[in-house]
Order: structure tokens, then C-alpha cells, then sequence
């Protein structure tokens, strides 16, 4: 069975897998490291010997071989064409990854992408060359406005975590501008928050003050206040949550933060559960960063590189960074600089071009009404998998819906013998990513599962009926079979502990595989 499949026979018992003589899995090809190919003595090129030349290196000369790998041109092509097989992606399969978004990158996004006229343009041309490009960084900086009722927004942040870094650099300079900059210097960061958030507000020199959620998942506006000083900057919170709830009382949490003094980061990492439905800017936010590579669906992870653009109230509007793009007559132009309060530069130039391109190809090929109902189609398939898992699986939280994921803990796995992390290996047996566990953190052996609002129903049916036989055969006692498991995977259970605590970092050539002796 796979996922694109249906199961037609019972699961064939699986003992350890027979060694093969090549370690290869069927046609999962092992693959050696580039040395490990060729031959290091000669080129897969024709090149022509170099005329004779007196080195000038003096005694920096190399004395050894250089050992660079020597493919030909086909070795090349399958080393490179293996590696990228060992990718899971979203292109394979249902990857239910929690909190990461992995949902369908229209091909569409592709194709605009790669119109010469903004792929094969560079940052430092002159700006009447690229009018074009300018032009369609202002209509993406439009429309995210419209969507979060904002007032400004810097572009050139190049991830979620970036543009954390971005608003919160907006919001010192703000605190400085007002002269508190010695007084305020606490951040207060709710215990189910993503890791990034207190590491931002760290690294810029804040100190953090955990709030925490109550019993319901969610942040209460007395927790907030409770933690509210004449020391406190500013209040990061997400929303949806990372336990896929609202914060119902986001619009309260925002007055009592104003009404302290404070400023309200809203890590926006999960607008697709809003987006078209919720203005940020009329729930009270001053800053929120939204990733586009999670809500407007462009490659990210491994895949390619992210752009988390930060909307700004008005009040932190004259904090944003340079450069930004402003209309001028007919025209666009780059503002490189030049406005008082702005905290400077982010970036050397002005964000990922391509990630724009991208996101405005989503946002136009879905319209207004398009995006609402990807949003409503991403909660309703989260809710889809919670109520047809949920009495087989435990929900911290009660039988309260979901935003765009749903969250699991183990207590149902109480007394089995097997964890959140054998499930989760078990689905990799079944051609399924697994789902984002132990986070968040405030729910124990958490499951956090996205479907997205990319997938169809007879794939979520599917992935349901495939995590209820995970449940049913954890039930039976089949434990052993879930402490090895992944079984069909080119590498089993690791040893995750030693992994990190003993990393082999010194590659060393392999002996040389020997010939089976003759019959
Ligand atoms: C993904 C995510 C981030 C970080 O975004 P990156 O683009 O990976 O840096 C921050 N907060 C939340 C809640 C997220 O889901």
C-alpha cells in the first residue's frame, strides 16, 4: 500500500529486511558521497593541459593531490538525480507536518518565477530597468496590508524567524525613540510559543518573561496582565496558536498591552487560517511578520529559500527598515534611505524576488474570495481529521474545533509500551512525512497535524484510515513491530541520542567493496 493507493492486502509481517549484497532497498539506491565515486585522477571533461607556467603560490603551493571527485558526465547525472530522490515533498505526498504549512505550490507561481524579466534581474541594475519588478513589490506590499490592515510593510525580511527579528528591531527603535530604551527591556513570550520567539527577542538583548497558557491551550487576558509591568516592551503571541486554537481574547490582550506602554508582536506564521476572514491590524497588532513560503505558498523547509515579510501599525510604520519601494509619478523607485527613525537595514538588498513573484501569482490566480476559501478550506480539513480521529486518538484541549492543524497527545498511548515517536516512524512505513511531535511543548508527546487546504478528501480518508490501523494495531500490543519500526526505510531506527552526542564529523574514504569470492 502507498499513498497514492489503496490497501488491497493485509500488512505483510515484517521480520528484519534480508540484507541485500549492494545494501540497495529494491530501487532505493544507496548513494556514496561525491569522493566516493569516479575516480580522483582524472576529469570527467576533456581539458586541454595547461601551457607551462612558473607557480607563483611560493610556499603555499598545494604538494598532495587535490582529490576533487573525477565523474563522467553520467555518474555526475546519477549522483545529483539520487540525492534529490531521497527527498520527501509535498510533490510525493500528504505531509501533515504541524505548524510548516506544506501545502501545493501551483505550478503557475513556477512559471511567473521564471519570466526572465524577474528571474534573470539583479539588485544592483539601475531602477529604470526594472520597473516591472518594482512595481509588482509594491502591488505584494499592497495586498498584504489590505489583507492584515496595516499601514506599512518591510519586504526584505528572507524567513518567519527573520522577520520576528525585523519587528522586534522596529519596536526597539520605537522604546528608544521614547527614551525608555534602560526601562523596558522585557519581552513577554507565552509558554506555547514557537522556539523562535524568545530566541528573537533574545538575541536583540531583551530579557523574557514566560506567560503562561491556561488549561484551555490558550493565552487569558489576566495571565497577560498579571505579567504586564512599566518594564515590558512588548507581548509576542501567536495566533492561530501553535495548539491550532484562537486566542479568544487577542482583542482584550492588545488593549491591556497598549494601555502598559507595550507593543504587540503577533507571530503571523499561521495567517493561512485567517487570511480573507481576520484583519490582524483591527485585533490590535503593531507587528506581525507573515510567512510567505507558509500562507501564500511558495517552496520552503529544504525546498528554497522563505521571505517573511512584517506589517506595521501605524505607530512602528516609521520604524521600518530601508529600502522600500514608493510610487513616483508614473514610476516606481527604490528609498534606500533617508527617513529619520528608521532602524536601517535589514539586508544588503531587498528581499527574495522570487518568493514575491510567487506569493503575488497566488494571490491573483485565487482572487479575494480564492484566499478566504483556502482558509476555510484549511480549517475545515484540519477539523475533518480531528473529529474522524478523535475517539481514537486523545485531544488535550476537549472536543473544541481547530484552526488549521490538530493537536493529539499521547495520552491514549497510556499503558501500550509505544510513543509518539514510534507512531511517527510507523507512518514513515506507510509513505506518510510524519506529523510535527513534541511541539508545542506544553502538551505531553504531542501530535500536531496540517493537512492543508490542498488535500482532497479521499486523501485525507485515506491518511484517516491508515493513522485508526496504526491505532488499532498499537492496541493489539503489536509493540515490537512499533519500537523498530521504520522497517522499509533504506536506514531503520537510529540512534538519535548518539547522533547528536557523538557526530562523526571527519569523513573518511570506505574500503574499497570486495568482490564476492568465485563459486
Ligand atoms: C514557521 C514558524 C516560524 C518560523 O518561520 P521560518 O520561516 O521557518 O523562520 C515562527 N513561528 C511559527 C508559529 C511558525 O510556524
Amino acid at each position: 500500500m502507498n499513498v497514492q493507493g489503496r490497501p488491497t492486502s493485509p500488512m505483510p509481517n515484517t521480520g528484519p529486511a534480508p540484507r541485500t549484497f549492494t545494501s540497495n532497498r529494491a530501487l532505493q539506491i544507496e548513494e556514496g558521497l561525491i569522493f566516493e565515486h569516479g575516480r580522483v585522477d582524472v576529469t570527467g571533461v576533456d581539458l586541454d593541459e595547461p601551457e607551462p607556467f612558473t607557480p607563483r603560490l611560493g610556499n603555499l603551493a598545494r604538494e598532495d593531490a587535490i582529490g576533487l571527485p573525477g565523474l563522467s558526465e553520467p555518474e555526475a547525472m546519477r549522483h545529483y538525480v539520487r540525492l534529490s530522490q531521497k527527498n520527501y515533498s509535498i510533490d510525493a505526498g500528504l505531509y501533515p507536518l504541524g505548524s510548516c504549512t506544506m501545502k501545493h505550490n501551483p505550478r503557475i507561481n513556477e512559471a511567473m518565477a521564471r519570466l526572465p524579466g524577474f528571474a534573470d534581474i539583479h539588485p544592483l541594475q539601475p531602477v529604470s530597468t526594472v520597473q516591472g519588478a518594482l512595481e509588482l513589490i509594491d502591488e505584494l506590499a499592497r495586498w498584504l496590508m489590505e489583507l492584515t490592515g496595516t499601514h506599512a510593510v518591510a519586504m526584505s525580511p528572507k524567513a518567519g524567524a527573520h522577520g520576528e527579528l525585523c519587528g522586534m528591531m522596529a519596536i526597539r527603535a520605537a522604546i528608544e525613540a521614547r527614551g525608555e530604551a534602560a526601562t523596558r527591556n522585557v519581552v513577554l513570550v507565552p509558554d506555547s510559543a514557537h522556539g523562535t520567539n524568545p530566541a528573537t527577542a533574545a538575541l536583540i538583548g531583551f530579557a523574557v518573561r514566560s506567560v503562561r497558557a491556561s488549561a484551555d491551550g490558550t493565552v487569558s487576558v489576566d495571565a497577560v496582565r498579571a505579567a504586564l509591568a512599566p518594564d515590558v516592551a512588548a507581548i509576542m503571541l501567536t495566533n492561530p496558536n501553535t495548539c491550532g486554537l484562537f486566542e479568544r481574547d487577542i482583542v482584550e490582550i492588545a488593549a491591556a498591552v497598549h494601555d502598559a506602554g507595550a507593543y504587540f508582536y503577533c507571530d503571523g506564521a499561521n495567517f493561512n487560517a485567517l487570511m480573507g476572514k481576520a484583519r490582524p491590524g483591527d485585533l490590535g497588532v503593531d507587528a506581525m511578520h507573515i510567512n510567505l513560503h507558509k500562507t501564500f505558498s511558495t517552496p520552503h523547509g529544504g525546498g528554497g529559500p522563505g521571505a517573511g515579510p512584517v506589517v506595521l501599525s501605524e505607530r512602528l510604520a516609521p520604524f521600518a527598515p530601508a529600502p522600500f519601494v514608493s510610487r513616483d509619478g508614473d514610476g516606481f523607485r527604490l528609498v534606500e534611505g533617508g527617513r529619520e527613525q528608521s532602524f536601517g537595514r535589514l539586508t544588503a538588498f531587498h528581499g527574495q524576488m522570487g518568493m514575491f513573484t510567487r506569493a503575488l501569482s497566488f494571490m491573483l490566480s485565487h482572487g479575494f474570495d480564492g484566499l478566504r476559501q483556502a482558509s476555510e478550506d484549511a480549517v475545515l480539513n484540519a477539523n475533518y481529521l480531528r473529529a474522524a480521529l478523535s475517539n481514537v486518538f486523545s485531544s488535550p484541549f476537549g472536543d473544541r474545533p481547530c484552526m488549521h492543524e490538530v493537536l493529539f497527545d499521547d495520552k491514549w498511548l497510556e499503558g501500550t509500551g509505544v510513543t509518539t515517536l514510534d507512531v511517527a516512524k510507523a507512518m514513515i512505513d506507510e509513505g506518510y512525512h510524519p506529523m510535527t511531535m513534541y511541539f508545542p511543548l506544553v502538551v505531553h508527546g504531542a501530535m500536531l497535524i496540517e493537512p492543508t487546504e490542498s488535500e482532497s478528501k479521499v486523501s485525507l480518508d485515506l491518511f484517516i484510515a491508515t493513522m485508526r490501523e496504526i491505532s488499532i494495531r498499537i492496541r493489539r500490543g503489536d509493540t515490537e513491530r512499533f519500537h523498530g519500526a521504520p522497517h522499509f526505510a533504506p536506514r531503520n531506527r537510529l540512534d538519535e541520542t548518539r547522533a547528536a552526542r557523538h557526530p562523526i564529523l571527519r569523513w573518511t574514504p570506505r574500503q574499497p567493496v570486495a568482490m564476492p569470492a568465485g563459486e
